[in-house]
Parts: C-alpha cells; sequence; structure tokens
C-alpha cells in the first residue's frame, strides 16, 4: 500500500527551483513545537500562494511555473511530514497535531486549486518552444485545476472547497475510529494456543490471573487464525477482528460516501466513482466494472475448485460442515499446504529472521539495480527506526527510512510514506516504510518477506522518479491504479530460489533449500482463484459504495450483496467488514486497483521471465523505462516501452488459470 496525497490532488505536487525559507520540522517535536512549525508552513504556503497569484502577463516558465512548483513542492513536503508523524509518532499529542495539521494543509492546497487567477494565468503560458516535460505538468496541472472545479461558479466553488474539508475530517475519523478500535481477546490458558510457533506462545505469556490477551492488532492476529487449532477460538477473534470500527463507522462511511457524490455532481460527473476513475488508466466506472466481471469470468472456476478442497479438509475435523468460513481458510490453507504440498509454514519462517531478510532486500536492490545502500547518520524519531542512502556512483539517489515494528498509536498496516519530494538539481527524494514486523532475529513468515519486497518496490519506484524539475512528475506521480504495479511485479524475486540463497539462512547458517523453495512454489498457485475472488468482493464493494446516491443506501445489505456475488465464504451475521476496510477512505472506488496493476504486473514480468530475473540489462531498461518517467508519460506508454508493445491480459489470465 502507498498513501496517495490530498485525494484529488495531482498525485504529488511539487517541483521548483525557488528557495523556500521552509521551517525544518525536528524529528521529535512536541504537540507545541509540531504547532509552530505548521504554522510556519502555512504561512509561507500562503504567502507564495498569494504571490502566485499577483502575477501579471505576460506568463512564463520563470514568472508563472517555478513558483507554482515551488509552492506545490512546500505543501507537500509539509503534508506529507504531517501525514508521517500522523502514522507513526511515538507522542500521541503530536500524532493528533499532525492530523489537524494535514486539513489545514488540504485547505490550503484547495485554495490553489480553486484559484481563478492562477488557472487562467496558466491557460496563457505560451507553450510553443517549451520541452516535452514542461507541457505535461502545465497540460496535466490544467487537468487537475478543472477536476478541482475551477471554472465553476463562485457559490459552487465555495460548495466545493467545504466538501472537500468534510470528506477529509469524515475521512480521517473513518480512519481514526478503526486505528483506534483495539479489540482483544482472553484466552484462559496457554493450551488454547494449541498450534501456535513456540516463538508466539513464548510471547504471549499469561498474567498474573493466568489469562493470555491477545489484540486484534496484525502480528496478533494472523498467526492465530493460520495456527491455532480451535476454531472457536478462531470464530470469536475473527469476529472481534470483522467488527473493528462498528458501529461508529457505519454512520460516518455513509456521510463520507454522500459528500463525496456531492463532489461529483458539482463537479458535472454522474456520481464519485465516475469522477475517481477517469484520471485512471483504466479511464471509466464502466471500465472498471467490466474489468472486475472480466476477471471473475478467469478466476470462478478455479476458486470453485479450491472451495471444494477447502471443504474436503475441513470435514476431516467437523463431518458434518457444509461451508468454509472466513475464519477456517488461512487454518485450512495451512493444513492443505502441510499435507498436500509437504510445506510446513513454520518449517519456512526459520529461514526468514527480519535482519537477513532486510540485508537481502537492500543487498538484491544494489546488485539488480546497480546502485549502493549506506547507513544515513540522521536524527529519527524512535529509537527503532533506521535511515539509509541510497547512491548511484557517486550520485545521492535519494534517503529512506525504515520504520518496521509495531507499538502503541502505530499506523497498523503496511506502506510507503513520502516525506520529501525529489526535484532536480534542488533536494532529493525522502521516504519511510511503515510496517509491523517481527524484530531482529526474530522470524518473519513468508508472506512478511512478500510485502516487505512489495513496500521496498514503491520505495525503489519513489526514489527511482525523484528527478524531474516538475515535482507533479516526480515521485509516484503515474496513474494511481498503475502505482501498485511496480511493487507486485517485485514480489516475484522471493520466489527465485537464486535470490533467496543468498540471504535466506536459518539459525545454523544453512541456506533455504531448492527442493523446499520448489515445493513453496506450487503451494503457491493453490487458492489463487479462491483469494483473487475475495479481493473482488473487495473492489466490487468499493466501486458499488461509490457509483451511486448513497442516500437510502443500505450499506450491510450492499456488503452482503457484493459478498454472495464474488467471495467465496459465507455471510455472517453480527460481523461488519465494512467498518474496518479502511480503503474506503484512501482508496473510495478505486479498490480494482490491485487486481488491475496485478494484470500488469504479470505482464511486465514476462519480460524478465524470458530475459532473466537477475538480468542488469533488463533491469537497467525497467529503471529507465518504467520507473525513472514517474508521471512524466502515460503510464501505458512506460509499459509499451518497455514490452515493445502494448500491455494485455494474457499473462494474468495464465497466471489465475494455471497456465502460467
Ligand atoms: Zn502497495
Amino acid at each position: 500500500m502507498i498513501r496517495k496525497k490530498l485525494a484529488a490532488i495531482p498525485a504529488l505536487m511539487m517541483a521548483a527551483a525557488v528557495s523556500t525559507q521552509t521551517a525544518a520540522l525536528a524529528i521529535t517535536p512536541t504537540a507545541q513545537s509540531f504547532n509552530e512549525y505548521c504554522e510556519a508552513e502555512l504561512s509561507e504556503g500562503r504567502k507564495l500562494l498569494s504571490q502566485l497569484e499577483s502575477i501579471q502577463a505576460p506568463y512564463t516558465t520563470q514568472n508563472l511555473l517555478q513558483p507554482m512548483n515551488a509552492f506545490q513542492v512546500h505543501v507537500a513536503d509539509a503534508s506529507s511530514q504531517s501525514s508521517v508523524y500522523l502514522a507513526v509518532h511515538p507522542n500521541a499529542k503530536v500524532r493528533k497535531a499532525a492530523g489537524e495539521c494535514d486539513i489545514k494543509l488540504g485547505k490550503l492546497f484547495n485554495e490553489f486549486s480553486l484559484s481563478r487567477p492562477i488557472y487562467n494565468a496558466l491557460q496563457q503560458v505560451d507553450l510553443s518552444k517549451a520541452p516535452v516535460d514542461t507541457r505535461r505538468f502545465v497540460e496535466l496541472t490544467l487537468r487537475d485545476f478543472q477536476r478541482s472545479g475551477v471554472d465553476k461558479s463562485d457559490a459552487v466553488r465555495q460548495q466545493i472547497k467545504t466538501l472537500r474539508e468534510d470528506i477529509s475530517r469524515v475521512g480521517q475519523q473513518f480512519a481514526t475510529n478503526i486505528r483506534e478500535d483495539v479489540r482483544t481477546i482472553k484466552l484462559d490458558s496457554a493450551s488454547q494456543l494449541k498450534g501456535l510457533p513456540t516463538d508466539y506462545i513464548a510471547a504471549h505469556k499469561p498474567d498474573a490471573e493466568g489469562k493470555i490477551t491477545l489484540t486484534t492488532a496484525y502480528p496478533d492476529y494472523q498467526p492465530f487464525m493460520r495456527y491455532a487449532e480451535s476454531d472457536a477460538l478462531r470464530k470469536a477473534y475473527f469476529l472481534e477482528f470483522s467488527n473493528r470500527g462498528y458501529p461508529q463507522n457505519r454512520e460516518v462511511l455513509m456521510e463520507l460516501a454522500q459528500k463525496r457524490f456531492e463532489l461529483a455532481r458539482l463537479l458535472d460527473y454522474k456520481n464519485y466513482a465516475e469522477f475517481v476513475t477517469a484520471d485512471k488508466m483504466i479511464g471509466s466506472a464502466g471500465n472498471a466494472r467490466d474489468f472486475i466481471e472480466k476477471v471473475s469470468g478467469f478466476a470462478r472456476a478455479p476458486m470453485e475448485q479450491d472451495k471444494q478442497e477447502f471443504l474436503n479438509r475441513l470435514t476431516q475435523e467437523q463431518p458434518h460442515a457444509d461451508k468454509v468460513y472466513r475464519w477456517q481458510k488461512p487454518y485450512l490453507h495451512d493444513q492443505i499446504q502441510k499435507e498436500r504440498f509437504r510445506l510446513d509454514s513454520q518449517e519456512v519462517r526459520q529461514y526468514f529472521a527480519y535482519n537477513k531478510v532486510k540485508g537481502g532486500i537492500l543487498d538484491l536492490t544494489q546488485q539488480l539495480f546497480g546502485v549502493t545502500i549506506k547507513k544515513w547518520d540522521t536524527p529519527v524519531w524512535h529509537n527503532s527506526v533506521e535511515a539509509y542512502e541510497i547512491y548511484d556512483g557517486k550520485q545521492l539517489v535519494g534517503r529512506f527510512y525504515l520504520d518496521m515494528f509495531p507499538r502503541e498509536g502505530k499506523y497498523q498496516h503496511a506502506r510507503l510514506s513520502p516525506i520529501q519530494v525529489g526535484v532536480k538539481d534542488q533536494q532529493v527524494p525522502v521516504a519511510t516504510l511503515i510496517t509491523n514486523f517481527p524484530s531482529g532475529e526474530n522470524l518473519m513468515g513468508h508472506n512478511q518477506v512478500e510485502t516487505y519486497l512489495h513496500e521496498f518496490g514503491h520505495l525503489l519506484h519513489y526514489m527511482f522518479s525523484g528527478n524531474h524539475r516538475w515535482a507533479a512528475l516526480s515521485g509516484l506521480s503515474t496513474e494511481w491504479d498503475f502505482v501498485e504495479a511496480p511493487s507486485q511485479m517485485l514480489e516475484e524475486w522471493v520466489w527465485d530460489l537464486e535470490t533467496l540463497q543468498k540471504f535466506a539462512t536459518n539459525s545454523e547458517g544453512k541456506p533455504i533449500p531448492a527442493s523446499l523453495v520448489a515445493r513453496m512454489k506450487k503451494a503457491r498457485s493453490f487458492a489463487r482463484g479462491f483469494d483473487t475472488m475475495q479481493q473482488l468482493y473487495y473492489g466490487s464493494l468499493s466501486l458499488n459504495l461509490y457509483d451511486r446516491s448513497p442516500k437510502g443506501l443500505n450499506i450491510d445489505q450492499l456488503a452482503n450483496n457484493m459478498q454472495s456475488r464474488y467471495s467465496p465464504y459465507p455471510l455472517v451475521e453480527d460481523s461488519h467488514f465494512y467498518a474496518g476496510f479502511g480503503h474506503l477512505y484512501g482508496y473510495s472506488a478505486i479498490y480494482y486497483t490491485y487486481q488491475w496493476s496485478l494484470a500488469i504486473a504479470s505482464d511486465m514480468f514476462t519480460r524478465f521471465k524470458a530475459e532473466g530475473l537477475n538480468n542488469k540489462d533488463v533491469a537497467r531498461d525497467y529503471r529507465e523505462k518504467v520507473l525513472a518517467p514517474g508521471g512524466s508519460k502515460p503510464a501505458a506508454e512506460l509499459v509499451e516501452d518497455f514490452l515493445g508493445r502494448p500491455y494485455n491480459f494474457k499473462a494474468y489470465e495464465e497466471v489465475l488459470t494455471g497456465k502460467g
């Protein structure tokens, strides 16, 4: 996952050669010093904005585009930093201040995106002799101005502004309700942990009363669902997990959908889904709907087979079972892996101590892309956070932080968060990974290793694309539904024997055996249809919440309908998955993007598959043609430049139907 900035805002705005006296943000501010920082950023931003609005014709690159770039860099960076602190700062008061600051910066950006004087000026810039990147920058910025409603009447613009502010506020409330709703179950004794790995049991000792408390945070929840033998306890735990954010988010979500619908209508779109897909690769809500149907055409038959296999396995333990529920699948999946593929995920885990995985991923990056990664000596916001620099020869490419372990109050998933946008000859890109992995010599599941490399893929994309003079073309400014593709493609490397044997060794130093990797790869394709259909359920829920007027919409009913149509799981009374489904704010209607970009990733991977995963020439070509351009070209062209032909869904169909 990545964090896209300020939703309706042109991806990550930036560029700029004008020096602005940015107030430096202390790495461990108090709430008060954070507020001072925020006020300074806002006031500098307001100054830049009013200067922009008073520029006189004739408009040029120097007098208009560069100051505009400077404004965009300024607001984007301050907003990125607020967003990082909101997600990870150890001090709850700073997190709160950061959330408030992000909203104020969003307001400032909205003022920019609704500014008539700037829009009018931008239309008059003479581009006849401008280089292609400048033209692209202006074209995208004009498009985004129009998408923000700049050409509407004063009254409508005022309504739009208010709606956008409401949407951030309500959306943040939705996210906060999920984050803060950490639920627990209590076990009566260690015997109820039967089936779990010994390190998990050791980390969950009974308290003075002999009870063991498990929270709904992933490091507690996921292993339990996979390994715990007790079906009843998994069910009870699942019911807690699937009610995070409920009931408060039921109303919050409908308010969010209503505000977004009103916004889309004011912008002359039929609904929010039409609005939000219009500037994506997919182009329209109808295409998104068709795509979901197309993929379900590939995945449905394999899903039925998988379902039967899960049920067969379940009836060995529960002879009368006729359905497989959500809390049973990870456990059954693990059992089938053990029995049919002779794959014990705990046997696999011994090769993936966190420190080795980290080293392996840094080495892979260095070898494949010919760069050097060094420790960066700089203050960090928590003593578990590390900092690094990436060099290409002597050239500093970018800097990043690794904030990888869970702690109280921290964002609970995995994502890349930008901190500073890259601007050619001005500032290098800076970003942080935020994850919740086991630390040090503790063992990771192979799926966590895959997540690590996935998020690292976003980081590399952000670093390698951070050298445009127009910040709006830097970083992850490509179409949003392409953003996941490079990361999803990179996941393939954690299934590659040669790559794995370089870092995956057990405590005795023995590398992961080839026969084990072969079994892992066989097991990997099992249940792919099943899991894909569940993803299509999420995608259709997200699309259908936003492709209509939410007035009178019953969200529970909609979720149930979509689940019945796509998900392999039966409905469970008293579970309210949507209330804890954070993407319904962050991704709104476009959760389909994960499947879409997976289809594109599968297609791009065909070239590495044919020419070699460690082929440095292909990797260089990929870095230059797909990653480095950022948003300077439409994603479809980047893929075509790399593959030598337009993208298609053939490789993805083969992956899903098992022919790949
Ligand atoms: Zn991602």
